[in-house]
Formats: C-alpha cells, sequence, structure tokens
C-alpha cells in the first residue's frame, strides 16, 4: 500500500511554495550579495583548488537550509537524483562539482559563497557566517516558513527523493 505524504514531503512543498514569492527570493539574494561585499573587500585567496568541495579529503561540511535548497535547485537546470548524491557521498564531494569546479556557480548557497580555505579567513569569515545565517533564520520567523538546517548532500538528498 503506497504511503501518504511524509513531513519531509510536506516541508518541501512549504519550501518550494516560499521561494515562489518574490519579497523572499529578494532577501536570500540580499543576503548572497552582502556575503559578495565582504569577500571583495576581504579579498580572500581563491587558487580554485577545488579543495572546499572535497568535504572528506577537507575535513569539512557544508550546511544549508531546505529554504536555500529550494531556491538553489529552482535556479538551476539539471535535476539531483538520489544516485548523484550517493555518487557524491561515495566521492567524497559534491554533486555539483565538475573537475575543480562549481557547475552551479551562480546557484550556489550561502555557505558555498563564503568558505574559503585561505586560513586569513578565519579572522572574519565565521563572524560573518553567523551573522548572514541569523538573518537567514530570522526571513524564515518573518514570513513564518518552517526552518531546518541540515548537511548539503543530506538536503539535497531529501529533495531528490521528492522530485516534482
Ligand atoms: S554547490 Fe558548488 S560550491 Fe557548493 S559545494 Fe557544490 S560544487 Fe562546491
Amino acid at each position: 500500500m503506497a504511503g501518504g505524504p511524509t513531513e519531509d514531503d510536506s516541508l518541501i512543498a512549504t519550501w518550494r511554495d516560499a521561494i515562489e514569492e518574490p519579497a523572499i527570493v529578494d532577501l536570500i539574494d540580499q543576503l548572497h550579495a552582502e556575503a559578495h561585499r565582504h569577500i571583495d573587500a576581504q579579498a580572500p585567496v581563491c587558487v580554485a583548488s577545488g579543495r572546499c568541495c572535497r568535504f572528506e579529503q577537507f575535513g569539512h561540511r557544508l550546511f544549508v537550509t531546505g529554504l536555500e535548497t529550494a531556491l538553489t535547485l529552482s535556479r538551476i537546470e539539471r535535476t539531483v537524483t538520489t544516485e548523484d548524491v550517493n555518487g557524491a557521498r561515495t566521492d567524497g564531494n559534491c554533486p555539483f562539482q565538475l573537475e575543480r569546479l562549481c557547475s552551479i556557480h551562480e546557484s550556489r548557497p550561502l555557505a558555498c559563497r563564503l568558505f574559503f580555505c585561505d586560513a586569513g579567513a578565519d579572522a572574519w569569515m565565521p563572524h560573518l557566517s553567523q551573522d548572514l545565517h541569523n538573518r537567514l533564520r530570522s526571513l524564515h520567523d518573518l514570513w513564518s516558513i518552517p526552518y531546518r538546517y541540515g548537511e548539503w548532500r543530506d538536503m539535497l538528498a531529501m529533495f531528490a527523493a521528492d522530485p516534482r
């Protein structure tokens, strides 16, 4: 017997509906723009090594909100399947990493924009990340959007299990 909608299905539907609201998308885009203003001012070194997206090798995890995941997936051409996510887990990277580069650069979530492996970024990146993330969280409260924050591939897997 087929099961009914799960809690995850309901969350995903709510986030997909939320990103149909231009004001919500504008607020997220403003956070991205602010991140880039700070990054431009700090000018961290990036040699496009791709290490930041090879999570297991580099020993870090990328966390995103469900709302951001919905927005990112709405802005890209491709569909992400469960097999894509499992393959990335096996390879220790992100399903969007192509060679050393990000294949969805313009649509990547906030945490991807903020993370730099340049040790000099430790002086400002954590504070900036926390501030922008707090505001991202406030946006959920303001618009009564359910909040969930999880590891990037876990979030992608959640959406892959509920394709449109
Ligand atoms: S979305 Fe792009 S920047 Fe973010 S982890 Fe994946 S490949 Fe890296």
